[in-house]
């Protein structure tokens, strides 16, 4: 059981709300920071749970915070994470998810808070020279969202250099699935994600779904993606504050099942899960898109002593259909 004051930034939105349950469930006093710009205040579920409404470069708030609450370790999940809309907004991600945290990492210096875990992405890869992609793959991202997230951790690596702090940066793959007991899960406004999009197309809630790509050099023709639940991100954050508040060193690991599924798997889960038929079309590549990326998840193990325990895509595919199939329709009021 932690006891730990810990300040979570962007801890409304999809994955930083999983954490949160599971840290408060666990015996952490948790604050919420979250601008709610993509967030929903309802998907901070925990009365003991103090939400904060308000931005991660807001200086004098992060004081007052800190100054009330003493915490121990900061976990940030608080970015803009649409590819697309990166390549046409660099700025509005260099601002929010690069120099945002700069006020934040201040502030930590400020009140002398040593350990920060961040939400970093395989994306930070870029095109894949070889698969499984193991940590120490060359980082040359192809987008300003995979950028924006690699400037911070080599900002955090020179924190941790001049000045002592402590920082798990976790390479998120996939992220997918929804609580298992239904009460939180995805709710993205677009949504962009292909779980969510193949079990909207079989509910009747868009009309199909496209198929970026048949003619990949794939086994059959599709992308392959290494789809990682939710509720095993959750437990990594958890592993990770216990590795820094044991005295851990910095580190940098992957957050993957290590298992590839392709869009046409998906497709036949999906199907099967629903009982329903997945109206498909097939369309041309996605820009960015490589052909597979596939975790090798072995130095989380190592270090974080942290593995998924849904290996099976079927998991993912399943809670997010009881969250979308439940009369909220996979969607929160607020
Ligand atoms: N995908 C697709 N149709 C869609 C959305 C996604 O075929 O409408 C494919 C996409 O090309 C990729 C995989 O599904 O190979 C996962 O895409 P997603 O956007 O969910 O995550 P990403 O891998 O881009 O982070």
């Amino acid at each position: 059981m932690g006891s730990q004051s810990i300040l979570v930034a962007g801890g409304a939105g999809y994955i930083g709300s999983h954490t949160v349950r599971l840290l408060n469930s666990e015996g952490y006093k948790v604050v919420v920071l979250d601008n709610l710009v993509y967030g929903h205040r309802d998907a901070v579920v925990d009365d003991e749970v103090v939400f904060v409404e308000g931005a991660v470069g807001d200086r004098e708030l992060l004081r007052r915070l800190f100054k009330e609450h003493q915490f121990e370790a900061v976990i940030h999940f608080a970015a803009f994470a649409y590819v697309g809309e990166s390549v046409t907004d660099p700025l509005k991600y260099y601002r929010n998810n690069t120099a945002e945290p700069l006020t934040l990492l201040e502030v930590m210096a400020e009140f002398n808070c040593q350990a920060f875990v961040f939400s970093s992405t395989c994306a930070t890869y870029g095109e894949p020279r070889r698969i499984p992609l193991t940590e120490d793959h060359p980082q040359s991202p192809i987008n300003p969202y995979g950028r924006s997230k690699l400037m911070v951790e080599w900002i955090l690596e020179d924190c941790d250099q001049a000045f002592n702090l402590k920082s798990v940066a976790l390479r998120y793959f996939n992220a997918s699935g929804c609580s298992s007991d239904g009460k939180i899960g995805e709710d993205h406004n677009p949504e962009t994600h292909l779980i969510p999009l193949v079990l909207q197309a079989a509910q009747g809630g868009i009309k199909h779904l496209t198929v970026f790509g048949t003619d990949y050099e794939t086994p059959d023709g599709t992308c392959i993606r290494d789809y990682i639940h939710v509720e095993d991100l959750a437990t990594a954050h958890v592993a990770a504050v216990k590795h820094l508040a044991g005295g851990g060193e910095s580190v940098r690991c992957n957050l993957g099942t290590g298992i590839g599924v392709s869009v046409k798997e998906i497709i036949d889960i999906a199907e099967e899960v629903t009982g329903l038929k997945v109206p498909v079309k097939y369309g041309e590549r996605r820009p960015g898109d490589p052909a597979q990326l596939v975790a090798d998840p072995r130095l989380a193990k190592e270090i974080l002593e942290w593995e998924a325990q849904h290996t099976k895509v079927r998991s993912m595919v399943e809670t997010a259909w009881q969250w979308m199939s439940a009369p909220h329709g996979g969607h929160f009021k607020e």
